[in-house]
């Protein structure tokens, strides 16, 4: 199924180990044979994300991620299977000829479609931008503020016109067919079933991922001649979630920020697309915007790979809010090191630089505070440490943020810190601390993966005997001789079964299988199995003995079900009920026969 021939994974798989790859991104632990790390791909405290080098595969025991090098790349980048291909494959100097049939119409990904489908929407916004007359009013707002052309372009800024259809037929007439416009997010379908655009009347900003690829885009509504029109009208609207575009996943400008921001060692995060557009076109390189999200692993573990160093700019508005701060909670958790700027009251980043100057922006940033003292300079001014209960109050909440803080260093030092601005002993800031329990589960954090859970089979056989042909791959005939795919019960295995004896290559292995059922609870199953060893000892036997619970399990259930039609039919179909009963002493025999043998053997 993968359009990538089998030879050629195979060959790259061969040139690469995923141990090295994946410590590209961050550090791993030996654990005798294996590798620990935290698992990037969900929050946790103590490692249970496993990578195997003999197995060449990677399992998370907590979220359940798992697969080889190819699902770690995609997962880790956010890109599809052919793109993972040929990203590994460029690490390890392998040329993948791309064949002719390949780029037929149809072959496309619907991911690369949908990237594609932007790309082109970019396109026909910015054409608006720079040559309609139409935009002569979107052109003076932008000159308004001081936006120059560079940046237009580097961001790609363009504009859509009042029009229900502008972009439609724009796109149509390049062939994109109707349900992937609507896929795309920027063409909606009424419940008439007539398409109409998303974005009218705005002043467009193309979102990126950190490929450089558009995942989606935002809108500035336009202020238009029919001002009560544009009153009803939300400022902002943001592309919807698509196979492409997640939110939480993505950091506005980071794709022309990222070297910077490794150079610099720090990142400024800011709120929206002009605070980002503007400090960046005036000096301040290493920017981006979260627009308005709140942080997530993803955030986290885009930005680590190039500094654990983190600016958040404040709007005076939002600064002293307990939630802004408490969504920084996952950075510090994280190891991030969070400093913060206020800015004052009625300016924005965009505002303040136009006004006051790069220069004077940047001395801001480099006299942010650490999230320590924001945070208590904030108490300080709200509550009196003379009295009892208030200094209660700041001591609670300053011990809140300390036990997230993982560095034993720092987290002494603020102690030091706390104890002399209180005038309590640090004895009693410590054994305060200690009652406080680290929060366990953000369950914000998780939404992403909490599908994704680690993925469970209830029948022990089914799952012996899938680990016995993982291991002798000899063992896939002999299985198949006694055995249908669908006699298995458990739908994931049943599928794996079904891909494994229909096919006639003898040496597929394992791992092969990861790539050729996309499938999340496919690839977590397959590599749980790798990594744990379920302590069998006697092959053959068990073999044997799995047989056997398997197919008397399956009988079982029929049973259960003829008996259940049994009683329905008693008394009004004789006829009916004859046929049933025949079925039903006819399986019970043949249950039988594997209960006794098995018994025998016991
Ligand atoms: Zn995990």
């Amino acid at each position: 199924m993968s359009r990538i021939p089998d030879k050629i994974l195979d060959e790259i798989q061969q040139r690469c180990d995923i141990a090295e790859i994946i410590s590209n991104y961050f550090p791993l632990k030996r654990a005798g044979r294996n590798f620990k790390a935290c698992c990037p791909f969900h929050h946790e405290k103590t490692p249970s994300f496993i990578v195997s080098p003999d197995k060449q595969i990677f399992h998370c025991f907590g979220c359940g991620a798992g697969g080889d090098v190819f699902s770690f790349i995609m997962k880790q980048e956010h890109i599809d299977f052919p793109e993972a291909v040929r990203f590994v494959a460029a690490k390890v100097g392998v040329r993948i000829e791309i064949e002719q049939k390949e780029q037929a119409p149809g072959g496309y990904s619907v991911s690369s479609a949908l990237a594609k489908i932007n790309e082109l929407a970019a396109w026909y916004f910015y054409q608006n931008f720079i040559k309609d007359e139409r935009a002569e009013y979107a052109r003076k707002y932008l000159q308004n503020r001081q936006i120059d052309k560079e940046s237009v372009e580097k961001f790609r800024i363009g504009v859509t016109f009042d029009l229900w259809d502008g972009l439609l037929n724009f796109l149509r007439k390049r062939g994109i067919k109707d349900n992937l416009l609507v896929k795309s997010g920027l063409v909606i379908r009424n419940a008439q079933g007539k398409l109409y655009d998303r974005f009218r009347n705005r002043i467009m900003f193309p979102i990126f991922n950190g490929q450089g690829k558009i995942v989606g885009f935002g809108g500035r509504i336009l202020a238009s001649t029919k001002a009560e029109d544009t009153d009803k009208q939300p400022k902002y609207i943001n592309s919807p979630e698509t196979d492409i575009y997640i939110k939480g996943r993505n950091l506005y400008g980071f794709n022309v920020s990222k070297e910077f921001i490794r150079r610099q060692d720090s990142v400024v995060i800011v709120e929206g697309y002009l605070d980002c557009i503007i400090p960046y076109q005036f000096g301040i390189k290493n920017i981006v915007a979260s627009l308005g999200t709140s942080f997530t692993i993803d955030h986290v573990r885009l930005l680590r790979r190039y500094t654990r160093n983190i600016i958040i700019v404040f709007d005076s508005d939002a600064a002293g809010e307990g939630a802004a701060l408490r969504s920084l909670d996952l950075l510090i958790e994280e190891g991030m090191n969070v400093r913060i700027v206020r800015l004052e009251p009625g300016f924005d980043p965009d505002a303040y630089v136009r006004k006051y100057g790069q220069e004077h922006f940047q001395e801001m940033l480099t006299s942010a505070k650490s999230l320590f003292d924001y945070k208590l300079d904030l108490l300080l001014e709200k509550y009196n440490k003379e009295v009892p209960e208030h200094k209660t109050k700041i001591a609670e909440e300053m011990l809140g943020i300390i036990t997230k803080i993982k560095n034993a260093i720092l987290r002494t030092v603020y102690i030091k810190r706390l104890s002399e601005v209180l005038a309590v002993p640090e004895g009693v800031l410590l054994v305060e601390l200690k009652k406080i329990k680290a929060p366990v589960i953000y369950n914000r954090v998780f939404g992403a993966t909490q599908n994704s859970q680690a993925y469970k089979v209830s029948k022990i056989a089914e799952l012996m005997l899938m680990s016995l042909m993982f291991e002798n791959a000899e063992l896939v005939p002999e299985v198949k001789k006694v055995i249908t795919y669908d006699e298995f019960s458990d739908p994931v295995i049943q599928k794996i079964a079904k891909h494994l004896f229909a096919s006639n290559d003898k040496d597929l292995k394992p791992t092969a299988l990861l790539n050729r059922i996309n499938d999340q609870r496919v690839s977590s199953f397959i590599s749980n199995l790798l990594v744990t060893d379920l302590g069998i000892k006697d092959r053959k036997k068990s073999f044997e003995d799995c047989i056997k619970k398997i197919k008397k399990d399956k009988i079982q259930l029929r049973l259960n079900t003829l008996q259940r039609q049994i009683n329905k039919v008693q008394q009004s179909d004789e006829q009916g009920m004859k046929v049933l009963l025949k079925e039903y002493h006819y399986l019970k025999k043949e249950k039988g026969i594997y209960e006794k043998t098995s018994k025998k053997e016991n």
